[in-house]
């Protein structure tokens, strides 16, 4: 199936179609938990527009700090969910060798347990 932002699960989720708790939200990512956590705290930081992939992002999209956003928020979100001093894991899988499943642009945040030892 052809992934456009019509049948985009996070597109729904951005628009509130799909109704999902915001833990944070400004003008370009809102960040929603996982529905299959693989960490203790395991969130999405979702892009607003629907952007398919990192390759997109850069070669497509022209979003220009969309990226640089996303790490300085991403921190900002561990930092209030109490994921500092501990740490925490950043994933962005992208393209189908990359594990992607939902192909609308998002960071896995990762944290709340020793990580060590699982990737992704
Ligand atoms: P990826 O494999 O990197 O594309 O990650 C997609 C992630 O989205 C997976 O970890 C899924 O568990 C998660 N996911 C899929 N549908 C939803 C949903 N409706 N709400 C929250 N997370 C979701």
């Amino acid at each position: 199936m052809e992934h456009t932002a019509d049948n985009c699960i996070f597109c729904k989720i951005v628009s509130g179609e799909i109704p999902a708790e915001r833990l944070h939200e400004d003008d370009k990512f809102i960040c929603i938990r996982d529905v299959r956590p693989q960490a203790k705290v395991h969130l999405l930081l979702v892009t607003k527009r629907h952007i398919p992939s990192l390759d997109e992002l850069y070669a497509k999209t022209g979003a220009p700090g969309v990226g640089e956003a996303a790490l300085e928020v991403a921190t900002a979100v561990a930092r209030k969910q109490g994921l500092l001093p501990g740490g925490f894991r950043l994933v962005i899988n992208t393209g189908g060798h990359g594990g992607q499943t939902v192909f609308h642009l998002h960071i896995h945040l990762l944290g709340g347990n020793d990580l060590e030892g699982t990737f992704g």
